[in-house]
């Protein structure tokens, strides 16, 4: 019995050999597939286990074990080893083993807190991959890239990022960009047609090849390599698929908490040394320095950032930004100029089409959005087909200059495909009855010249009786200024300057209503090869209505509040541009739009034109390139720029902007690969929500510093004063470690995590240059470590001298001071200005589980015995108890106090576009 290609093969690698050489039907059968079905699902699995998946090079997924020996390689665990065998070599039984149980907590705690960062961070990076279209057991679906097979028929088109290596079965019009493997800038064609077997790769045009750009056409081709075998990886293996870097924020952490470790060594070597001159016992003074040094080195900060970020970045997911780039987050919340397209961005992108204006007369094309019904009215009256042949011709034209597809029957557009203005014109066709598949066979398409975003035009070639009729669609400027006639319904006439200059009025009268304005024309020509856009006749102008999206205002307007400035960068023409950047609140009536065509070269800029180059707010008819130039120009004026873009052209000026934004409805994947975010809803909103996240990611990260830090610093303080003086240490050794144990961990993780403050966007972006850390957060964690110094030192003092209490429960005192002035500390960590008991802080859940979790290991420090007796500590007492809840009150009550009097950091009130 025969086996059917594509569901069984056997357990062999197989290799093509010069696969551009043969036929594709040879290699079809030499990888055993068949195109009409491709592999069926259960032999594409097979082939999976069988080449491995198409990665580059397998991405290093960091194990568990990894992480958890990482957590040994710390100097705490070197610290806390020396803090053990010391006290081992002393005889101290139950201190060492007391120490190698902190040992053991520490590593779990650090060990489930790294792992969770990680796998969140490796989850995050699964949702970015590249997909691809491929057909399997006869129906095409999108698979990860990674999941390709050699057999696997795979369908692609124009603004694809080729996924594997892959012989052409079927090419309409391809061309790809293959610099990055060739250095070749100029797009190749492709084509089916083997060519020779020595031939070079940059001529091999009948393959495709893994990391290049499709940059127009479509077809569907069988991979040959993936991963490794394909030519990237083989003349790349050092390449390395997205490897994430460590972001400068965790960088500039690291290097802060690289340097506190030595000042934090520096001060513990003198509190040692002081008390042992002031004959305190060796041994203790040996173990308590370790332990500050344990207790204080911010060793933990890198890893709470990260944890930081992830969550912040999964907030965002669910609000439908994806983030490419890490480093992108903290570059977000400093965003302070954002440029934006305007169609699918700021407008629905589901355009109808209604009206064309013919030589004669405008009509009114009726009927709703993109329902099929419909008539077409002039001055009331209806127009049937034939009753206007002008009307027809320019509905043909705009059906036949047309890559879009309708779906069989009467059905909605929903599954439509194609760009939405091509599909309005179909809609508006089929209002007059013309189906594309009919008017094709009709005329059927010889050559097509793709839309492009530097002509703006579109042309078709269809044959017809022996000639070929040419059919141009595109932006009016630029197709009335290849029209030599008109069309008129007495016939065609030339077309003078007055009359061109009419027709453009017209447009421009018809776009400042906010309409999108496309122009049709026709030729006919005895030959399909030569240019398109000339001696062509002018037969209508369409308008197309393309609401602005209902969240758009109110963005807008958070983002002005924000200090953000939103300039609109469109392809579109000037009037359109100006009338929807006024419905959506970007401009005033009378802002200035400055034309593409007026834009000069950033080297002929005055100082002054290159002031009104980046204070106004909307650029129209704008080139990529150009796009590219007023984003270098802002940066060269110190702003952070974020931009969106969909094309394959705008992925320069994309990789340019501090924070490239792609849009994952209607983006191509050149586009999504350059940008640092996605949106996958492609809506502006999503971008100012994106920013605001990203404000919040920053803030927690400094509160969660500033927090720690001060705690640390406390401790620091406390145990060197009462070494100085006479006074028995106010927290000892493992006192400390298990205050470590709880307050670095547990309220600094919530900080990070919390939801921020919902008033963040009412200040302006914070400064890209200004440090993690400013003069005044430095002064807000002196400020707060002699706080809760003075309150632990006060507290001692009390219980020693007043209440008259022995050193244990005095020092009992002390240390319950300090670690429940550390739990209300916590709350200081709120923004300036905010109420006393509803603000981010309060409203974070994680921050009241952290307090409870906090509050009861500090009971059972006091009341269970044997964790009582390891720590030294004993009943307070009643008063002891009342004396702890008031001394560690004190830095709450004044950070409350400081928090209420001082103002919000420069509000912005009524900012200015
Ligand atoms: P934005 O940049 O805000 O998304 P846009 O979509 O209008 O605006 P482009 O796609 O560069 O920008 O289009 C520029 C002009 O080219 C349009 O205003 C329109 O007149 C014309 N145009 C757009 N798409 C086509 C097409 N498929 N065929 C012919 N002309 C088109």
């Amino acid at each position: 019995m025969s086996k059917k290609r594509g569901e069984n093969s056997t357990n062999r690698m197989v290799k093509v050999e010069n696969p551009w050489a043969l036929g594709f039907e040879e290699v079809l059968s030499e990888l055993d597939v068949d195109q009409s079905t491709g592999l069926s699902t259960r032999e594409s699995r097979l082939r999976l286990r069988l080449y491995g998946q198409n990665v580059l090079k397998e991405a290093e997924k960091k194990t568990a074990l990894a992480i958890l020996v990482d957590q040994f390689k710390s100097l705490i665990m070197a610290l806390l080893l020396a803090a053990g065998l010391i006290s081992f070599a002393f005889g101290e039984w139950l201190e060492g083993g007391a120490i190698v149980a902190v040992i053991v907590i520490n590593a779990a705690i650090g060990f489930f807190t790294e792992l969770r960062a990680v796998r969140s961070m490796e989850a995050l990076r699964q949702l970015g991959k590249v997909a691809a279209k491929v057909r399997r057991d006869a129906e095409v679906s999108q698979i990860p890239a990674q999941r390709l097979v050699p057999g696997d028929i795979v369908v692609i088109e124009g603004g694809d990022i080729v996924s594997a290596d892959i012989r052409l079965i079927e090419a309409s019009k391809l061309q790809a960009d293959e610099s990055a493997l060739t250095g070749e800038s100029m797009p190749v064609s492709k084509a089916l047609t083997p060519v020779e077997e020595g031939a070079l790769l940059a001529e091999r045009k009948s393959m495709l090849y893994k990391g290049t750009a499709l940059t127009r056409g479509s077809g569907e081709g069988v991979v040959v390599a993936t991963g490794m075998n394909t030519e990237l990886g083989r003349i790349s293996s050092l390449v390395e698929e997205a490897h994430e870097e460590a972001t400068p924020l965790e960088r500039r952490l690291d290097r802060m908490a690289r340097r506190l470790i030595w000042v934090t060594l520096a001060i513990v070597v003198l509190v040692a040394g002081a008390g042992i001159m002031r004959q305190k016992d060796v041994l203790l003074m040996i173990e308590t320095s370790i332990a500050l040094a344990v207790a204080a080195i911010p060793e933990g900060l890198p890893i709470v950032a990260t944890i930081a970020l992830a969550r912040g970045m999964w907030r965002m997911v669910r609000k439908n930004a994806l983030i490419n780039r890490l480093s992108s987050v903290e570059t977000l919340g400093a965003t302070n100029v954002i440029f934006t397209d305007k169609t699918g961005t700021l407008t629905e992108n589901r355009m109808t089409v209604v009206s064309i204006v013919v030589e004669g007369g405008e009509v009114e094309v009726k009927g709703d959005g993109l329902e099929r019904e419909g008539r077409f009215e002039t001055d009331g009256r209806e127009v049937r087909p034939g009753d206007n042949a002008l009307l027809d011709r320019a509905l043909e034209i705009g059906v036949l200059c047309n890559n879009a597809t309708l779906p069989e029957g009467q059905r909605r557009e929903d599954r439509s495909v194609g760009d939405p203005l091509e599909v309005a014109l179909l809609v508006a066709g089929a209002k007059a009855g013309l189906a594309r598949p009919e008017l094709s066979e009709r005329y059927p398409e010889e050559r097509e010249e793709a839309f492009d975003s530097e002509t703006k035009m579109m042309a078709t070639f269809n044959a017809h009786s022996g000639t070929f009729r040419v059919a141009v669609k595109g932006a009016p400027e630029a197709v009335l200024g290849a029209c030599t006639h008109v069309a008129a319904p007495e016939g065609r006439r030339e077309l003078s300057d007055d009359a061109r200059t009419e027709w453009m009025e017209r447009s421009i009268n018809m776009a400042s209503e906010g309409l999108r304005l496309l122009a049709f024309a026709e030729k006919e020509v005895a030959d399909a090869g030569g240019k398109p856009y000339e001696g062509l006749t002018f037969v209508a102008l369409a308008a197309l209505l393309d609401p602005p999206r209902e969240d758009v205002k109110g963005a807008i307007a958070a983002c002005h509040h924000a200090g953000i400035r939103v300039v609109m960068m469109t392809g579109d023409q000037a009037a359109t541009a100006r009338n929807v950047a006024t419905a959506v609140g970007l401009a005033d009536d009378g802002a200035e739009v400055i034309n593409g065509a007026d834009l000069k070269s950033p080297e002929d800029l005055s100082d002054d034109e290159k002031r009104r180059y980046t204070e106004a707010t909307i650029f129209a008819r704008v080139s990529p390139e150009q796009k590219l130039q007023l984003i270098t120009l802002q940066q060269a004026a110190g702003q952070v720029v974020a931009m969106t873009g969909d094309g394959v052209n705008d992925a320069p000026a994309l990789k340019k902007a501090d924070i490239g934004i792609a849009m994952g409805l209607r983006g191509t994947q050149v586009a999504r690969e350059a940008a640092d975010m996605v949106l996958k809803d492609d809506a502006f909103s999503t971008i100012v929500a994106a920013i605001e996240e990203g404000r919040v990611i920053f803030t927690n990260i400094r509160k969660f510093v500033v927090y720690l830090l001060s705690c640390n610093i406390s401790e620091i303080m406390t145990v060197f004063i009462a070494s100085i003086v006479n006074a028995p240490l106010p927290i000892l050794p493992l006192q400390i470690l298990y205050l470590n144990l709880i307050t670095d961990i547990f309220p600094a993780l919530a900080l990070g995590v919390g939801e921020g403050d919902p008033q963040i966007m009412d200040a302006p972006p914070r400064d890209p240059a200004e440090p993690l850390l400013t003069r005044a957060h430095w002064k807000q964690v002196g400020g707060f470590g002699i706080l809760i110094t003075v309150a632990v030192l006060g507290a001692l003092a009390i219980a020693l001298e007043g209440l008259g209490m022995g050193d244990t429960q005095a020092v009992t005192v002390s240390f319950l001071t300090m670690a429940f002035a550390q739990l209300w500390h916590v709350f200081n960590m709120r923004e300036h200005g905010s109420s006393v008991f509803n603000n981010d802080v309060t409203r974070n859940a994680w921050v009241w589980g952290a307090l409870a979790l906090c509050t009861g290991l500090l009971f059972a420090a006091v009341y269970v015995a044997p964790l009582a007796r390891v720590l030294k500590l004993e009943s307070p007492g009643l008063s002891g108890w009342g004396l702890v809840a008031l001394m560690s009150l004190i830095p709450f009550v004044a950070g409350q106090v400081w928090k209420s009097l001082r103002k919000r950091p420069a509000q912005i009130c009524a900012a200015t576009t």
